[in-house]
């Protein structure tokens, strides 16, 4: 199967060569952190990682495109009091992800793309994006999954099987049973109630925040339960997702491509 695209396969002069070339370079964003009761804490990183090597592997094949080992560990201080998650703070993971478009930029790589999985990531991977823009001479994009795919999951339905993406629920559930069924703990779906009392707070106008401490995350660590949750579904959901962001990677490199002819 073509892996061509895997940045960490390359040797160091073949990178030196791509960067020159003008490849673009794909930085998976995931997360280590508690997911429920019965998903494994990989969650975010075993989606994340499967949708950057599909979607990457698609888009390559037209374009010039390396994908970067994705970053297991991301923002998760929300899931601490929880157990059984690996986090950085938000300023440690800010820093991190320009020390990682840093090194590239070094490396002579002047289009940089965060692809990310974990809700937690998100305001502080566009920020990343969006300093190192200001800092370099470069092109830099940045997005989540579940954004770049809204449209798709809404036509098949994937809120039958929860909420869209939640946060280990019904959706996530279903995502890691077509990929892993067997780092699923609760062979009986009914333990993990379908409707937790929900102590997520949305309030106020679109895009603004609302929050109180201790109740960031759902009741119990997770938004709903997976009563619903289906395999099948999952696998066509996935395929769906992979569709969307490789379409995604293809008009951003394209939209870079044609202001690098312009500007230089
Ligand atoms: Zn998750």
């Amino acid at each position: 199967m073509n892996d061509g695209f895997l940045f960490h396969r390359k040797t160091r002069e073949v990178l030196n060569r791509h960067a020159a070339e003008g490849y673009a370079v794909v930085v998976p964003l995931a997360a280590t952190e508690q997911h429920g009761p019965y998903l494994p804490v990989f969650t975010d990183s075993i989606i994340g990682n499967h949708i950057a090597l599909e979607a990457c592997r698609k888009a390559s094949s037209t374009m010039k495109l390396l994908l970067a080992p994705t970053l297991t560990i991301g923002c998760s201080q929300h899931h601490l009091a929880f157990g059984g998650t690996l986090s950085f703070t938000s300023s440690t993971y800010l820093a991190m992800l320009n020390d990682i478009g840093e090194s590239l930029v070094r490396g002579g790589f002047r289009k940089i793309i965060f692809l990310n999985a974990h809700g937690g990531n998100e305001p502080l991977m566009h920020q990343a994006a969006q300093d190192l823009a200001v800092k370099h001479d470069i092109w830099t994009a940045s997005s989540s999954y579940w954004s770049l795919s809204r449209t798709a999951l809404n036509e098949q339905n994937a809120q039958d099987m929860g909420m869209v993406p939640g946060h280990a629920g019904g959706f996530e559930a279903s995502l890691v049973a077509a990929l892993e069924p067997d780092w699923i703990e609760a062979p009986d779906r009914a333990a993990q109630p379908l409707h937790p009392q929900r102590s997520w707070i949305n309030a106020g106008p679109a895009g603004s925040f609302v929050g109180k401490h201790g109740q960031l995350t759902g009741a119990d660590g997770y938004t709903d339960g997976y009563t619903h949750a289906d395999a099948v579904k999952g696998a066509e959901c996935l395929q769906s997702i992979i569709q969307s962001t490789a379409s995604w990677l293809e008009q951003v490199v394209n939209w870079m491509n044609e202001r690098m002819e312009v500007e230089g």
